[in-house]
């Protein structure tokens, strides 16, 4: 019930994961503050004669790769992810990476460490296993994507950009939860919207590059 009040739901990671890249909590904390000034429910409203559940905008933050949280079907999914990179940093060969990287996107050569960015998923596990720091972090951040969704016509998220600030994830759901609002047709849930009008034309919010969709 909680969600028809505020007008939108608001999902999250399980507390003090240590897979955790990202914390959730801030950005929730965030994000709630500023889905509470949009005031959403005299908005949907004027849009839906009944407010249903599959009307209410739903945001999902998932703080790694490993998205416990179904970020995949929600109208905005933020992913939390860490790309790994090759320093110059001497190897001990201890092939604690390997062990941890269950994509095997980082195998032992017999003399050092190959990594392959098309294997890897950005988790971030093979940087924090490594004593050596021959294995760091490249970029890190969000991984944003939009329209998921279940029900009789069901659709995975698509991936629409990377933001490194929590500020700037804040800024673009509550951009295009305005958009919605504003052109979004009587009775249009917002994923139909997102498909139709924002999908083709998306306000992109591209921060870093090198992604892996
Ligand atoms: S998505 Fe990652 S950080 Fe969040 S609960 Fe699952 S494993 Fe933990
Ligand atoms: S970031 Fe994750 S998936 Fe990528 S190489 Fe490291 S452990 Fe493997
Ligand atoms: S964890 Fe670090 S030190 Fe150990 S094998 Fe991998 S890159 Fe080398």
């Amino acid at each position: 019930m909680e969600d028809r009040i505020t007008g939108y739901k608001l999902e999250h990671c399980r507390p003090l994961c240590v897979k955790a890249i990202q914390s959730w909590e801030k950005l929730k904390e965030q994000l709630d503050k500023a889905l509470s000034e949009l005031d959403l429910v005299p908005h949907l409203k004027q849009k839906f004669e009944t407010i249903l559940y599959h009307h209410i905008p739903k945001i999902c933050i998932a703080s790694c790769p490993n998205s416990c949280s179904q970020p995949q079907i929600k109208d905005f999914a933020v992913i939390g992810y860490l790309r790994p990179k090759l320093t110059q940093e001497p190897c001990q060969g201890c092939q604690a990476c390997v062990n941890v990287c269950i994509e095997k996107a980082v195998s032992w050569t017999g003399q050092g460490i190959n990594l392959n960015p098309e294997l890897c998923v950005q988790c971030g596990a093979c940087v924090r296993s490594c004593p050596s720091g021959t294995l760091a972090e490249e970029d890190s951040g969000w991984e944003l994507r939009l329209g998921g969704r279940v029900g009789r016509h069901p659709r995975f998220a698509q991936t629409v950009g990377r933001l490194s600030s929590d500020q700037k994830v804040v800024s673009w759901v509550i951009e295009i939860l305005d958009y919605y609002l504003k052109y979004g047709n009587p009775e249009e849930r917002l994923s139909h919207f997102l498909e139709r009008a924002v999908l083709s034309n998306v306000p992109s919010a591209h921060e870093s590059n090198g992604a892996k969709d």
